[in-house]
């Protein structure tokens, strides 16, 4: 059989690309190689309000997946800290692995077939245009398409001579059955020897209590240890678990910004495999979220005649991050505990915070506030 478009890798990409392409009339094959899209996940799986008004397939997600968390509270490395919040904003957090079983169950309602433990390792130009698949269990798949939504290290990208992400964060969280923390906020606390780089946070979560740390890799250097015991003892009487963790999530967050080479004829990449996360927060679902579905839609207005391949135009909406790429080289350089243990009270690190984490909404807000008396 002849798909019109093969989508590798089940999570928000890709799942995102095959259900706006399915809507749109395509007949459409996801291939994962997990044994469920929800298994062995390495997301905290925190949603930012800007996606659930973005994306209306959110609207759709069972309540009991999500949880509604309006503020962030930000704390310096001597554990002072700073509550923000912006009118009308929230964050989801989410149970993240029965979030993407949900996804994948209403993925397959929009007729897409969602094929698990089908590892995707290349793809060949097949002669009348299009793409062949060969399939370790012999079978060879041919896709008028290909949408590469396989993650930071895609296979797809290598098959295809795209572009792959070279500059990294490692993040390691823990979930707990539960913990002792004020549920309203999502904790984010500095310090740059737990967490050179990036962050500490600590979460509860649906069903869980979740605790990570992630640090900047150094290229050739390997990512190094992240001591989330360390972070634990600092905070146990911020963030108190009442077991011990029942998993860890582990993994590499591409944070360069939009790769160079994301799409030739017939194919795109999209979501991390195309260096899709905000390189100031480490965010990615919004993106591949939204891009997903962008992707899926475009490719299926090229199948149907209504549009030029979208390898031409598409790459040119993806974001690039520009200003988030300039606070994440501040931060890299500047980052230090003193200067931030002073800084924590000031209008000018409210600002930038919520400008981070709330984007443009949060800095009307603080405009409106440092002009207060
Ligand atoms: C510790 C950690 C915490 C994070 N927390 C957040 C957060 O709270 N909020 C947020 O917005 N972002 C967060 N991120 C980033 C976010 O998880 C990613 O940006 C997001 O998951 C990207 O989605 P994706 O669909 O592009 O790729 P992925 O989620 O990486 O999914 C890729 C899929 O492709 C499959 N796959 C890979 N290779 C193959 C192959 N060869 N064949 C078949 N299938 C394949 C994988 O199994 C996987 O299912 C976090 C990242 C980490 C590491």
């Amino acid at each position: 059989m002849m798909w019109d478009l093969v989508v590798v890798g089940a999570s928000f990409a890709g799942l995102a690309a095959a259900r706006a392409a399915a809507l749109a009339g395509l007949r459409v094959l996801v291939l994962e190689k997990k044994q469920s899209a929800g298994a062995h996940l390495h997301t905290t799986g925190v949603i930012v309000k800007d996606a659930i008004d973005e994306i209306a397939w959110l609207q759709e997600v069972p309540p009991a997946l999500v949880r509604r968390i309006d503020g962030v509270r930000l704390y310096a490395p001597n554990l002072r800290h700073l509550d923000l919040h912006a009118p009308g904003y929230y964050f989801w957090a989410t149970d993240a692995p029965a979030l993407l079983d949900w996804m994948v169950g209403s993925v397959r309602a929009t007729g897409a077939e969602v094929r698990l433990e089908t590892l995707f390792t290349e793809a060949r130009p097949a002669p009348g245009g299009g793409w062949r698949i060969p399939l370790a269990s012999g079978e060879l798949l041919e896709t008028r398409y290909l949408i590469g939504a396989d993650g930071p290290f895609s296979r797809v990208a290598k098959a295809l001579g795209l572009s792959q992400n070279r500059e990294f964060l490692f993040g390691v969280e823990h979930e707990y059955p539960d913990a002792e923390m004020d549920r309203n906020f999502l904790h984010c606390f500095l310090d740059r020897e737990l967490a050179p780089g990036y962050i500490g946070w600590a979460v509860a979560g649906v069903g869980a209590a979740q605790v990570g740390l992630a640090r900047r890799v150094l290229p050739g250097a390997g990512h190094g240890r992240l001591r989330l015991e360390g972070l634990l003892a600092k905070t146990e009487h911020l963030v108190r678990p009442l077991a011990p963790p029942r998993s860890v999530r582990a993994g590499m967050i591409p944070c360069g910004g939009l790769l160079e080479r994301v799409a030739r004829p017939g194919a795109l990449l999209v979501g991390d495999a195309a260096g899709m996360v905000s390189p100031a927060t480490a965010g990615g679902i919004h993106t591949a979220l939204r891009h997903g579905q962008d992707a899926g839609e475009a490719a299926a207005a090229f199948l149907q005649g209504r549009a030029a391949d979208p390898a031409e135009w598409l790459p040119r909406q993806y974001p690039t991050f520009r200003a988030k790429r300039a606070v994440r080289w501040l931060y890299e350089k500047l980052q230090n505990d003193w200067v931030f243990n002073q800084l924590l009270g000031t209008a000018a690190m409210r600002r930038l915070a919520e400008e981070v984490y709330f984007h443009r909404k949060g800095s009307a807000e603080a405009q409106l506030r440092s002009r207060r008396p």
